[in-house]
């Protein structure tokens, strides 16, 4: 029975969601059950996601009956006004067993700073901003700050917006915390959810807790589609406790939270400089008239001799493109202008696509296409980048200052070169150059960069 009920601990489900075998633990008086929507005058309020929906946007007559939905979460299944929620705050008792930190890396002092202050604002329940370069290792800053809580007995929610950030953050907790028990949530996730006290998902899997977790770290909150999704934001307060630690990290600053630090509501850490005290790799930009026109011609000499000098001193070279097709239309005209050479892509629907990451990561390439799917979370350990029609409107700031930051982040290969392929400086390309700057010269003055 108690197994049952930790399924639905700190989470607020659908019937749907419930296995069928669980169903029965529904009866017990530890779970509540409140309708899924709630209407109040012409409006209906999702319960899951607090959408509020003008009733008639989202009416549904069949011949029994009328009720609404919620289009918002509905990527999660359709919440609707006939339906329930199941929720309950029971939790099972912690196991006696100390939680083990099994790691042997060294901090910079720096680094060390960074998670002295996490594990100091996770211990006291505050909320904290970690502005950190790409490249800082902010993984590493982590580990005190989620050993203190773990070892409390509290449960722990590690996030990012992005699947593939998961994917690597979950191998590597697994290493360091022997023997704990990690959970790890995304859309495709085929095995069947579990209680365990950390929990690492995707910003979307929160909307299916309440008042969960003692420790919420969102990783990457800079992002999409967490950025600018309010629905997602509210879940992130929600699935946390009320008095819950709030940790958030970013590698490039937003408006909404430079605001919050202003205001005093929220306490932020910057570190500038890499691990390894080498500067951030400044984008370089090349003009190339009519780029978007590139698939269906011939690569122009310019633009050619870059690449052949990449294949000359063995560089793997990561070029982000700014569309699917536009991805397909360059790496057919690769392939036909450099028939010697390794070429692969991978977008948001391939399927292969994380065992291509590995590819990379072996050096496989020669060039490898992608979409902003890879701008952020993933660290190869030699490569440089070409960010193809920099100046198209899919870049922001902050994809472009990620994408830049996949250059140069191992010891053996610091630096190396980002090139903005573009026909215009755009307003995101010149932010991010100057951020990029800034960062380099306050690392400086810090005395963090060795030189
Ligand atoms: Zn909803």
């Amino acid at each position: 029975m108690m197994r049952g009920l930790s399924y639905f601990s700190g989470r607020r489900l659908l019937l749907s969601e419930v296995p069928k075998e669980l169903r029965g633990v529904l009866e017990n008086a530890r779970i509540k059950q409140y309708p899924a929507m709630e209407i109040v005058g012409q409006t209906v309020e999702c319960l899951r996601c607090h959408r509020v929906h003008q009733r008639e946007t989202v009416k549904i007559v069949n011949e029994f009956e009328t009720f609404y939905y919620c289009p918002s979460c509905i990527q999660l299944g359709r919440v609707q006004s006939n339906l329930f929620l199941y929720s309950s705050q029971w939790r099972p008792k912690r196991g006696q067993a100390k939680v083990v930190l099994d790691w042997q890396g060294q901090l910079t002092e720096s680094q060390r700073e960074v998670s002295e202050k996490v594990r100091a604002v996770v211990e006291m329940k505050g909320a904290l901003l970690v502005h950190a370069v790409t490249g800082a290792g902010k993984t590493e800053m982590l580990f005190e700050g989620l050993h203190s809580a773990l070892n409390r007995g509290w449960r722990v929610a590690l996030v990012t917006p992005r699947v593939d950030v998961c994917l690597e953050l979950f191998p590597r907790l697994q290493a360091v915390f022997p023997g704990l028990e990690i959970g790890l949530l995304y859309g495709k996730q085929k095995q069947r959810y579990r209680y365990s006290p950390l929990v690492i998902c995707t910003t979307h899997q929160l909307l299916r807790f309440y008042q969960a977790f003692d420790v919420l770290i969102v990783d990457e909150v800079d992002a999409f589609p967490y950025v600018d999704n309010q629905m997602l934001q509210v879940a992130a307060v929600n699935a946390k406790k009320k008095n819950g630690a709030h940790i958030m990290l970013s590698a490039t600053s937003t408006v909404k939270l430079e605001k919050e630090v202003a205001s005093g509501r929220l306490e932020k850490i910057i570190l500038p400089a890499r691990f390894h005290g080498y500067p951030l790799p400044v984008p370089e930009g090349r003009w190339l008239a009519n780029w978007h026109q590139l698939g269906k011609g011939r690569l122009p000499s310019s633009f050619k001799g870059l690449l052949v000098g990449q294949i000359e001193q063995q560089r793997q070279t990561l070029i982000f493109c700014p569309t699917v097709d536009w991805l397909k239309e360059m790496s057919q005209l690769l392939v036909k202008e450099f028939p010697q050479s390794a070429i692969g892509s991978a977008h948001a629907k391939d399927d292969q696509r994380y065992e291509k990451i590995e590819s990379i990561r072996a050096q496989t390439y020669d060039f490898f296409l992608t979409t902003t799917i890879l701008e952020r979370g993933v660290t190869f350990p030699n490569i440089d980048v070409i960010v193809m029609g920099s100046n198209h409107r899919v870049y922001s700031q902050s994809a472009l200052i990620q994408m830049a930051g996949r250059v140069g982040r191992s010891n053996r290969d610091p630096i190396g070169s980002v090139w903005f392929i573009h026909d215009g400086w755009s307003r995101a390309m010149k932010g991010a150059v100057r951020e990029i700057r800034q960062l380099n010269r306050s690392a400086r003055e810090k005395g963090l960069i060795r030189e």
